[in-house]
């Protein structure tokens, strides 16, 4: 008997046949994914529609083929004002004529695009959320025909949110002001709160609500202290990920400078990027890292919202995220093309000290403070986990991972499904720990960072220790079991668990905190994680070639020429790589080898106007490598 597998219903059921006319014609692809066909369908018909779905899941569909589908203009409020003229050169690229209005522009550059826009002449308007505080904007939609309003990266509307952006509560103006024009929110953000708060503050409560499946398969999850950071990392991207593209979090832009040039120094493309520098070096490293290939790109969260490059094979971070809806935000920008990816972290004690101490001292009242905590916490709760990465945060996102429609306890593809750590009973290195924080406070009056307690467990006697007597304390040298790598590890669990604190001087100095009285009375026992030993990981060489299933070997020759043939299409119209055709439509062409127009147009990804552009050099470059 076979086992029953859950297939998805084919996913063009119930697509107007207008609507997969447009996916043929316009985008040529033959199907629409997921929940797209429906979503479509409701804003095609003048329904409202709130999706959530994951980086990569394919949102920018959902609302450009209504808004070729339905009459009139489809205008699309974005906070990516960076990104706008990508998004409009990758619409001309498929002939669709699109323009934005922002304030990079001069008035005579606004002027043509508004006078293109009462004339009829545009089928979609980017538009930067501030643009719709202008009564003048405004005036110019009411003269207008808008076909439907897409707010894209909708989570900037919660206030309590990792991206809120102030404009974006205005936009509540777009129902009030044009009630009869179809409104689409789309976010990747996923939390149930994000959510409530997003349906409320647009007024979405009686929209359609799409909520996607937010796992992303094909990205590995992986979480390693963090000891000698910067090789740690290097290790990773030579060994894993050499000449591929990726993404450095760091936290600070001295940390990203320092890291971007170290990189460097050891022969990666790495660039800069944070708020502090110059507005043309930041776009200069932007423009760079989507264009070219293989560039990597160390960055603070500043950058990456709205990315659209499908082939970033990595993104690393190098300090702890604040909270998991930022760390999948981010980690999320990896593989948007569906190859393997990894997202990697190192973490350490530093982090919670640091990250502790900060939220003692960020601005905002004590409930700012107390929401601050609570991302922390869960954020440390997914590091420390022993159980499967994935399955913890598609938990924090309210869902269950089940693969195939089954429900599992374990993904295989993150580092705790690949190499599970040990539990062990962390109790009596934790009393130990904390009687020695009583016994300074209490016969030193005095409090000390980690590096300075786990010298006297180990009885170790730095010039520090001698000189402040504290070798003469009962604990010194009772924690010499464990070597300063494990204690620090311990200290870190205990403070990831809240059973020591930070104090709030400044100096990330530890002491008591509420339940530690608990631990030390023996009420309370404490269960941690022991880091497994990790056999390096194979160089993938040859990963490129084996990553795509759906290519056979003798295709590759082909594939790597049509990149060759892409990178100079894209810089002579210079735009980015992916505008001409992505990855996977380069792929299709590589195995089909099409040798005439019709066959080049049975390729998925290659619509009217990309044939026209593109299709005679591509049969060129096919022929060349025959
Ligand atoms: P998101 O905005 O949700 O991150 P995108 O809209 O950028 O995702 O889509 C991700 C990738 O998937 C893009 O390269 C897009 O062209 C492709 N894609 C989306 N929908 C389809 C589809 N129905 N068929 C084939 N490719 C698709
Ligand atoms: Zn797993």
């Amino acid at each position: 008997m076979s086992t029953p597998v859950d297939t998805p219903a084919p996913a063009t059921t119930g697509a107007a046949p207008a609507a997969l006319d447009v996916l043929h014609r316009v985008f040529g692809y033959d199907a629409f994914r997921g929940q797209q066909a429906a979503i479509i369908d409701q804003v095609v018909q003048g329904g409202d529609a709130l999706v959530l779905m994951p980086t990569g899941g394919g949102k920018s569909l959902c609302y450009q083929v209504p808004a070729l589908v339905r009459s009139g203009i489809g205008v699309v409020v974005s906070p990516l004002i960076a990104l706008m003229q990508d998004q409009v050169d990758a619409l001309a690229a498929n002939g669709v004529r699109a323009e934005f209005l922002n304030s990079t522009q001069g008035p005579d550059e606004r002027r043509r695009v508004e006078q293109a826009v009462l004339a009829g002449q545009v089928d979609m308007l980017y538009l930067a959320p501030e643009r719709l505080k202008l009564e003048s904007t405004r005036a110019l939609l009411d003269r207008a025909t808008v076909s439907l309003f897409a707010i894209d990266e909708a989570h900037c509307v919660a206030q309590w949110g990792h991206d809120f952006r102030p404009d974006y509560l205005e936009l509540s103006v777009l129902h009030e002001r044009w009630p009869t024009i179809p409104r689409i929110a789309l976010t990747a953000t996923a939390t149930p709160q994000t959510h409530r708060e997003i349906s409320a503050r647009l007024g979405l409560d009686d929209a359609a609500h799409f909520v996607a499946d937010f796992d992303r398969p094909n990205i590995q999850y992986r979480i390693e202290p963090k000891a000698a950071a910067l090789q740690q990392l290097l290790k990773f991207i030579r060994t894993e990920h050499a000449g591929d593209a990726g993404i450095v979090y760091c936290l600070s832009r001295n940390s990203v400078e320092r890291t971007a040039a170290a990189l460097a120094d050891q022969g990666i493309a790495a660039l800069p990027y944070h708020a502090g520098l110059d507005a043309g070096i930041r776009a200069r490293n932007q423009s760079r890292f989507l264009r070219e290939d293989g560039i990597v790109m160390v960055a603070t969260i500043a950058f990456g919202m709205g990315i659209d490059k499908p082939d970033v094979r990595f993104v690393a971070h190098l300090d702890l995220p604040k909270s998991v809806e930022g760390y999948y935000q981010e980690t999320g920008r990896a593989g948007r093309d569906g190859l393997p990816s990894t997202a990697w972290l190192a973490y350490g004690l530093n982090d919670v000290v640091q990250q502790r101490r900060m939220i003692d001292q960020s601005d905002g009242d004590a409930a700012h403070r107390r929401q601050l905590s609570a991302h922390l916490d869960a954020m440390l709760a997914l590091c420390e986990t022993i159980e499967c990465r994935r399955v913890r945060l598609l938990a924090y996102f309210g869902q269950e991972f089940a693969p195939g429609g089954r429900e599992s306890t374990a993904c295989g593809n993150c580092d705790t499904c690949i190499a599970p750590p040990e539990a062990w009973d962390g109790t009596v290195p934790a009393q130990k720990l904390l009687s020695t924080i009583v016994r300074l406070e209490r016969e030193h009056r005095q409090r000390y960072g980690a590096g300075h307690l786990v010298d006297i467990l180990v009885g170790k006697r730095s010039p520090r220790v001698a000189e402040l007597g504290h070798d003469a304390l009962s604990t010194f040298g009772i924690g010499a079991d464990l070597g300063e790598q494990e204690w620090r590890a311990v200290v870190r669990q205990l403070l990831a668990q809240g059973f020591v604190a930070v104090a709030g001087d400044g100096y990330g100095t530890l002491v008591l905190s509420p339940t530690s009285a608990d631990v030390l009375g023996g009420r309370t026992s404490v269960r941690m994680r022991r880091e497994p030993i990790r056999a390096s990981r194979p160089a993938r060489a040859t990963r490129r070639a084996a990553a795509q299933p759906d290519m056979p070997t003798e295709a590759v020759p082909l594939f790597e020429a049509l990149r060759v043939w892409r990178s100079t299409q894209a810089k002579e119209r210079s735009v980015p790589a992916y505008v001409v055709f992505s990855d996977a439509t380069l792929r299709g062409i590589a195995a089909t080898r099409p040798d005439s127009i019709e066959q080049l147009a049975e390729v998925s990804g290659v619509g009217a106007a990309k044939l026209e552009t593109y299709g005679e050099l591509v049969l060129e470059v096919v022929a060349a490598a025959a």
